[in-house]
C-alpha cells in the first residue's frame, strides 16, 4: 500500500500541509477569548436592546387589534420555511385548523427580516425553495435574491391558503399546557391566550439577532442596525442596492460572515467612506449565478425537486457528484476528495484522515488564490485569506465582495490581533488605538444560531406539572427524533437547529420533520388520542443512540475533532466547545438520509412507538 505522503509530496501539491497546519493553529489561538459565547450581547424581548434590534419593525407600520381568547387544533408558532412548511404537510394531511403566530407583518420568517442589499441564497434556488412543485413555480435565478424568496413565502401562503388564519406582529412570551384542558396555552406580546391541542415551535436558528458585547456598544451617538432589521429610511435605496442617503456618509460594517460577505459590496459602492471591521475572513468562492433555463425547466419530471434535493444532499456528505453539481460551489471540497482519492486508490483506510485534510488544504488554497487574483493591495489580500478548514464557518459565495477592496472609498480593518473591535465610542469605533469616527454602524454580527435553546428561542416553555423545558435539558437536550420531549405532551420541537447539521440545505431537512410531524398528528386524530407524549424510556433510547453514533462527512467535521481545532464561530461555541453534548443530542449524527429513514421506517412500523397515548 502507498502512503498518502508518497502520492502527494509538498511539491507536488504546491503547498506544505505541516506549515499550513501550524498557521491554523495559530490563526484559530489569537481568536479564542474566555468568555465564549458570554462576548454577545442577548436582545431578550425585555432587554435594552429589544425593541431596535429586535420587536421594531422597519418594514411594516404598526398593528392594532383585540386580544384574541380562542381555540384551534394546531398553532404554529414562526411563519418562516419551518411554520411554512409544516403547515402545508398538515393541510395536505386534512389537518386544516391551522394557525400560524408570526412576530413579522407577512410570511417568510428570515427572509421576511432580512432584507439587506444584496440579500440572496447561498444554496441552489431549485433544491432550497420550499414546495416549488406544489406551488408550480420555477425560480428565476440559480441563486434567488431575497425579494424573489419573499415573493415565493407569499405564493405559499395563498396557495395553501395559510393567510386567513394567521397573526402577524406577534411575539408568543409563553407556552403552557393545561393538564386540566390537555391543551396548550400561548400568551402573546398582545395579551392573547390562545388555546391549541397541539403545538409546533417553528421559530428558526435566524429568529434571534445577536449584538458584539463591544465595551460602549451602548454609548455611540450616530445611527446603527442590525442587518436583519435593514434601515432604508436611512440608507436609501433597496435590497438591489443604490443606496443613495449614504453619498455623504462615513459607515462602518462589524463582522465579516456570511451577511456581510452580501451586503458589503453595496455598501462600497454607495458610501462616502466604509470601514470593514474584520476578526476573521470569510472563505469566498465563486457564485456563477445564472439564468434559469427554460427548457432545462419545461424538461423537469413531476417528483424533480425531491429528487434533487437528495441528491444534492448525497454529494455534499461525500456522496456522487451529479452532474448538475460539477459546478456548484459546495462541492468544490467534494470533488478535490474524490480526485485525489482516484490518484490514491490504495491509501490504507486509517489514512483517510490525512488525505481528507489535504483535500481540505487544496480547496482552502484555491478559495485563497481567489483573493490574490481580486484584490490589488497584496496586504489586503493576505488579511482577506481564510486559514481554517472549509467547513470551520460558513463557507459563503460571491462576486462583488472581494472586489470591493479595490475601491478607493472603502479601507479593511483587520481586528483579529485585539479578538475583535475594541471600543466603540460617542464618535465610532477603536481599533489598534486609533478612533474611526463614524457616522454609522451596520452590525452584521450574526444571531443565536447554536446559542443554547433557551437563548436561541426566548419562550418560556412550561409542560406538565409546570416543568420548564430548558430544566429538562439541563444536561442536553433530550427528545425522541428531536421532536418530542417527555414531559411535554402534543409539542412538536420543528427545524430549530435539530436539522441544521445534516446538510448545508435546511429546508430538505425542516421538510423531511414537516411530513413527519403531519403523520403523527393524523394519525392521533384518527385513533382519537386526546394526549402523546413521548415515553422516559423512549426518550432515554433516543440519547443514548444519539452519543453513541459516528456520523459521516461534513458532519462529523462540524461535530466532531476538527471543530476543536477550528477558529471560533457559532459552529463550535467560539471555540469551546462547551455545549458539545448538546449539539450532538440536537444533531442526528449519521446525517439526513438515515434520519429521514429511521423516520419512515417508524411511520411503517404503525404503532406510534414510544408515544404514551390517552385516549
Ligand atoms: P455570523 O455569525 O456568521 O457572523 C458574525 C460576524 O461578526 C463574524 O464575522 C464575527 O467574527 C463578527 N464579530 C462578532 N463579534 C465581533 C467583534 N467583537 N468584533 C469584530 N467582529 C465581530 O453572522 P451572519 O449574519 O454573517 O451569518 C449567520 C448565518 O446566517 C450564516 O452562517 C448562514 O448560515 C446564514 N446566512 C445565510 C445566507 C444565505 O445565503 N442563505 C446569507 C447570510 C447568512 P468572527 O467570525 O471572528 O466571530
Amino acid at each position: 500500500m502507498t502512503k498518502v505522503e508518497e502520492v502527494f509530496p509538498p511539491e507536488a501539491l504546491g503547498f506544505n500541509p505541516e506549515e499550513l497546519t501550524e498557521r491554523y493553529r495559530h490563526e484559530r489561538d489569537k481568536r479564542v477569548r474566555d468568555d465564549a459565547e458570554s462576548q454577545f450581547v442577548e436582545v431578550t424581548n425585555d432587554s435594552a436592546y429589544a425593541n431596535k434590534y429586535l420587536a421594531d419593525d422597519p418594514y411594516a407600520d404598526p398593528l392594532e387589534r383585540d386580544p384574541i381568547r380562542d381555540e384551534r387544533d394546531v398553532i404554529i408558532i414562526g411563519g418562516g420555511w419551518v411554520g411554512m412548511m409544516t403547515a402545508a404537510r398538515l393541510i395536505q394531511a386534512g389537518i386544516t385548523d391551522v394557525r400560524i403566530v408570526e412576530s413579522g407583518a407577512d410570511f417568510g420568517g428570515t427572509w421576511y427580516w432580512n432584507r439587506y442589499p444584496g440579500a440572496q441564497c447561498d444554496i441552489e434556488s431549485y433544491s432550497y425553495l420550499p414546495l416549488l412543485e406544489e406551488t408550480g413555480y420555477i425560480p428565476k435565478l440559480r441563486y434567488s435574491f431575497a425579494p424573489e424568496i419573499q415573493e415565493h413565502a407569499q405564493r405559499i401562503g395563498n396557495h395553501f391558503d395559510l393567510y386567513k388564519d394567521a397573526v402577524f406582529q406577534t411575539w408568543v412570551t409563553g407556552l403552557d399546557w393545561d393538564d386540566r384542558s390537555s391543551r396548550w396555552v400561548i400568551s402573546t406580546n398582545r395579551g392573547d391566550e390562545m388555546k391549541a391541542r397541539y403545538v409546533c415551535l417553528g421559530t428558526g436558528p435566524a429568529n434571534r439577532p445577536r449584538l458584539p458585547g463591544i465595551p460602549g456598544v451602548d454609548t455611540f451617538k450616530g445611527h446603527t442596525f442590525h442587518t436583519c432589521r435593514w434601515d432604508y429610511e436611512y440608507t436609501g435605496g433597496s435590497p438591489e442596492g443604490n443606496l443613495d442617503r449614504l453619498a455623504d456618509k462615513t459607515v462602518a460594517i462589524i463582522g465579516t460572515g456570511a451577511t456581510a460577505i452580501q451586503c458589503v459590496p453595496a455598501l462600497g459602492e454607495s458610501a462616502k467612506q466604509l470601514y470593514v471591521f474584520q476578526r476573521t475572513p470569510s472563505s469566498v468562492d465563486l457564485r456563477n449565478n445564472s439564468e434559469t433555463d427554460p427548457e432545462w425547466a419545461a424538461s423537469l419530471e413531476p417528483g424533480w425537486q425531491a429528487e434533487r434535493q437528495k441528491r444534492f444532499g448525497e454529494t455534499l456528505l461525500g456522496g456522487p457528484v451529479y452532474p448538475e453539481f460539477e459546478d456548484e460551489g459546495w462541492t468544490r471540497f467534494v470533488r478535490n476528495l474524490q480526485e485525489m482519492m482516484a490518484q490514491a486508490d490504495d491509501i490504507p483506510m486509517e489514512e483517510m484522515g490525512e488525505l481528507t485534510q489535504l483535500a481540505d488544504f487544496k480547496t482552502m488554497e484555491q478559495i485563497r488564490s481567489r483573493v490574490d487574483e481580486t484584490v490589488k493591495d497584496p496586504e489586503v489580500a493576505e488579511k482577506l485569506k481564510a486559514f481554517y478548514n472549509q467547513f470551520c464557518k460558513r463557507p459563503t459565495f460571491n462576486d462583488e465582495y472581494l472586489d470591493t477592496f479595490n475601491r478607493p472609498n472603502v479601507e479593511l480593518v483587520d481586528v483579529s490581533d485585539t479578538k475583535g473591535v475594541e471600543q466603540i465610542t460617542e464618535r465610532g469605533i477603536v481599533a489598534h488605538g486609533k478612533e474611526y469616527e463614524v457616522d454609522c454602524i451596520v452590525y452584521a454580527s450574526g444571531f443565536e444560531i447554536t446559542s443554547s435553546y433557551q437563548r436561541r428561542i426566548g419562550i418560556p416553555i412550561h409542560g406538565i406539572d409546570g416543568e420548564s423545558i430548558y430544566e429538562h435539558w439541563d444536561e442536553g437536550m433530550r427528545s425522541m427524533h428531536g421532536l418530542m420531549a417527555h414531559g411535554f405532551p402534543n409539542l412538536f420541537l420543528c427545524g430549530g437547529i435539530f436539522v441544521f447539521h445534516l446538510g448545508a440545505n435546511y429546508c430538505y431537512g425542516v421538510d423531511v420533520q414537516a411530513e413527519h410531524v403531519a403523520y403523527t398528528i393524523s394519525e392521533l386524530n384518527k385513533r382519537q388520542v386526546q394526549v402523546a407524549q413521548v415515553s422516559a424510556e423512549a426518550e432515554q433510547r433516543w440519547v443514548e443512540d444519539q452519543l453513541s453514533g459516528d456520523g459521516p462527512g461534513a458532519v462529523q467535521l462540524i461535530l466532531g475533532g476538527q471543530a476543536d481545532s477550528c477558529t471560533p464561530g457559532y459552529y463550535n461555541q467560539e471555540g469551546t466547545h462547551e455545549r458539545y453534548r448538546d449539539v450532538r443530542l440536537e444533531s442526528y449524527t449519521k446525517g439526513l438520509g438515515a434520519y429521514k429513514r429511521v423516520l419512515e421506517q417508524w411511520r411503517e412500523d404503525g404503532e406510534l412507538e414510544g408515544l404514551d397515548l390517552t385516549l
